[in-house]
């Protein structure tokens, strides 16, 4: 596999944010959003076999681990490695970014799938059947980068009744959005949804990589 960096730090974003977290960070990615912070994972990486993987997984020893990106469904062999890290018994998250099939992936993984806003840039890209998909436990994320973009996405839940089937988390693309303006549009739009930040940006300061 196609690997930019597995490292251990402090989970930022989901439900379990403030959790220890060791992330496997695959290059690659199919879409090109405007506000992209990994943008160094989109072409650098060394390839690693799952085995290899798996071995530096333990060695940062936490039970959570997260496969990220790019976009990992990308990668042929990545429900291989679920399905291993799940053997072995981790919690295993997979971050993507809802253009490809999540139906692919073992059952007992954890899906944080990206609906695309439009001021992401690639909002057409979603595949539509990942929505019937979604289990209660997964989790959807909107990142919002303007008042368009939260009433579009507060349209989007209650057409799809995406906030029926998991807990849906509503982050501001910094550049754009303040938190307390999205927590005023959430509360006055009575909004179904999480408020989410990026606390790894604000313990570490900025885009910092690694951590
Ligand atoms: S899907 Fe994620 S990794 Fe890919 S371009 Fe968009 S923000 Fe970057």
């Amino acid at each position: 596999m196609k690997i930019c960096e597995i490292y251990r730090s402090i989970q930022g974003e989901s439900t379990r944010a403030g959790m220890i977290c060791t992330f496997v960070r695959l290059s690659g990615c199919n879409l090109s959003c405007t506000y992209c912070d990994t943008q160094y994972a989109l072409q650098e990486g060394t390839e690693y076999s799952i085995d290899e993987i798996i071995e530096r997984v333990g060695e940062l020893d936490s039970s959570l681990v997260e496969i990220t990106g790019g976009e990992p469904l990308q990668q042929e062999e990545t429900p291989l490695l679920c399905r291993k890290l799940l053997n072995i018994g981790y919690t295993v998250l997979v971050e993507t970014n809802g253009s490809l099939n999540i139906a692919i992936l073992p059952q007992d993984c954890v899906i944080i799938m990206d609906i695309k806003c439009p001021g992401s840039g690639s909002a057409d890209s979603f595949y539509p059947d990942n929505i019937s998909n979604l289990r209660k436990y997964d989790e959807c994320k909107m990142v919002i980068s303007g008042k368009d973009d939260f009433d579009w996405a507060v349209k989007y839940l209650y057409d799809h009744n995406v906030h029926e089937k998991c807990t849906v988390i509503f982050s501001p693309n910094r550049k754009n959005v303040s938190p307390k303006d999205l927590a005023e549009w959430i509360l006055k739009a009575n909004a179904p949804v999480r408020l989410g930040l990026q606390i790894h940006k604000i313990i570490w300061g900025g885009d910092v990589r690694g951590v």
